[in-house]
């Protein structure tokens, strides 16, 4: 379909007398609608929400925006940031939902240079992916999210990390080559080899260099089933240790899959124990759990891959093999054994939950960081065990990841150390029942970064969002003077992604 943005829709704004009309393949809406994301702490009426049919599209609209003296443009991959970077900031803003982009029957390729590898678009989500890897190859991505119903260009923005990342790294670790729409307009195709300097710095860019069309990521042969794990610990020294130790053994000697989070030592269904268990049949005893007088406990989350060829005692040994070396609570053990598919898309059945009973639509104020190996304990001593010792509405996790696995030459920042931890604050607000307002949440998660500051731990935000010049130089720092070079080059007039609040319109500075 061809649409046309004509000039009489500008002639209201004074900032735009003389633009040309833009002509897509894909369609331009520019009726004021609301956007919001996840997070649902922001609101905007984009210019105008356009949804491309081609790369070219993209381009076309980039041209168009660097044409006028104030038009901005944001990808918007599913919107599912917390703190507004996916809606573009005002009304001169051009919104691409790059979800017009997804997978088309025929675009997954499996092509051989050293990695098998599967070639995506940038709006695709991460659920459609697996689901059409497995089902036409039977690969899928090695390296996830907990959630899929995130697009692979907002993941690769930001790192996509999840419990197979100790192993693989993060999902920016797990790419070859992009197609990618600079601010400039061009459409360039970069790799580690191939304009790596634009590789990198999309990778966990924040959308500030360029919008990511096309990925091309590595994949390997699926298993067909999962035994997913939890234990119990009550002393965090104790959960690291085996968290750390897990991680850090070859592969064939660990799990497939690590990850961990804090709950609550009481029986309230969200908060406490009963947010252990993986089948409803398998309540924890209160007895078990009240052994220990911490006002919180640790579950270490793990899975085995394994094939239905395997006679299950295989797994059996496996898993006991491992479990054996982990110093868990006695009796705190949970599993269950689930098809590959159904372990990778588990959070979907607490979205239709929620979606149901409200709180999906709800404000969530989530708070994400790495933690380094060396401040986690004090992290433990004043976030955990005091700030959030009643719990947040949802998951606290915390699990380990090796350094090593990251390519420090993309835009992600990390702490210090070769063990840094994922924090993730995953608040839920329920609009039907008293809980805190969502103000005081934010404010509990800026006390939280406060104390980590006061206290000198070592750490970064992750999916970062700061509203001042100085709070992301801070969060960069020394690779602050890199990124902004980066921006010169590729997106001199700061057209591209607002929402992160990084630089403004023709303002990159220094
Ligand atoms: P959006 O929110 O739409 O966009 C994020 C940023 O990327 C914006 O600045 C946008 O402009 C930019 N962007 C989007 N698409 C492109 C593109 N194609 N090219 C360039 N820039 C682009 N993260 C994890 O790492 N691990 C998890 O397990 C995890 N679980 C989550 C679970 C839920 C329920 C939610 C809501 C979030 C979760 N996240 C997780 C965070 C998630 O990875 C980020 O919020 C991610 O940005 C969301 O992807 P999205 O497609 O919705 O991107």
């Amino acid at each position: 379909m061809i649409a046309y943005l004509e000039q009489q829709h500008f002639v209201h704004d004074t900032d735009h007398p003389s633009l040309p009309s833009l002509t897509l393949d894909g369609t331009i809406d520019y009726r004021s609608t609301v956007i919001k994301d996840f997070g649902g702490l922001h609101s905007t009426s984009p210019f105008a929400v356009i949804r491309p049919s081609s790369t070219h599209d993209i381009s076309t609209v980039i041209h168009f925006a660097s044409q006028s003296p104030t038009l901005t443009v944001t990808a918007r991959g599913n919107g599912h940031s917390i703190n507004g970077q996916s809606i573009s900031t005002n009304n001169h803003g051009l919104l691409i939902d790059m979800k017009s982009l997804n997978l088309t029957v025929n675009d997954v390729v499996l092509s051989n240079n050293n990695n098998i590898t599967v070639d995506l678009n940038g709006g695709a989500l991460w659920e459609d992916v697996l689901k059409r890897c497995l089902m036409s190859y039977g690969f899928a991505p090695r390296s996830w999210t907990d959630y899929l119903g995130l697009t692979v260009g907002g993941t690769l923005s930001n790192g996509g990390v999840s419990g197979q990342t100790f192993r693989y790294g993060p999902q920016t670790s797990n790419v070859t080559e992009l197609e990618v729409v600079t601010g400039n307009g061009e459409t360039v195709v970069c790799s580690g080899e191939e304009n790596s300097e634009l590789f990198f710095a999309v990778l966990g860019g924040l959308g500030q260099f360029g919008i990511i069309t096309r990925a091309r990521v590595v994949v390997q042969p699926a298993p067909d089933m999962v035994r997913w794990i939890r234990v119990v610990y009550s002393e965090f020294d104790e959960f690291t240790h085996d968290a750390e130790w897990l991680i850090t053994r070859p592969e064939g000697e660990s799990f497939d899959y690590v990850e961990g989070f804090v709950f609550v030592n009481s029986d309230d269904p969200v908060n406490g124990w009963p947010s252990v268990v993986l089948d409803a049949d398998q309540l924890p005893d209160p007895s078990v759990m009240t052994r220990s007088d911490n006002p919180v406990m640790y579950c270490l989350e793990v899975a085995l891959h394994y094939s239905k060829e395997n006679c299950s005692s295989t797994v059996d040994t496996r898993a006991k093999r491992l479990l054996e070396r982990l110093r868990f609570m006695k009796d705190t053990l949970f599993k269950v054994d689930l098809s590959y598919i159904d372990f990778l898309l588990r959070v979907k059945e607490a979205e239709k939950q929620a979606k149901a009973n409200g709180i999906w639509d709800a404000p969530h104020p989530w708070l994400n960081l790495f933690v380094s190996k060396s401040s986690i304990s004090d992290f433990n001593h004043f976030v955990f065990k005091k700030i959030l010792k009643d719990g947040i509405g949802g998951p606290m996790l915390v699990y380990p990841i090796l350094r090593s696995r990251w390519d420090e030459r993309t835009s992600v920042v990390l702490p210090d150390g070769d063990i840094f931890y994922i924090v993730a604050l995953l608040r839920f607000t329920n609009p039907y029942q008293k809980t805190p307002c969502v103000r005081d949440l934010v404010a509990q998660n800026h006390e939280i970064v406060q104390v980590c500051v006061r206290n000198g731990l070592n750490f970064k935000l992750y999916l970062p969002h700061y509203n001042t010049k100085e709070g992301w130089k801070q969060h960069f720092g020394d690779r602050w003077p890199r990124f902004v070079e980066m921006k010169l080059r590729y997106d001199p007039l700061a057209i591209l992604a607002p929402g992160q609040k990084i630089f403004t319109r023709n303002n990159i500075g220094e």
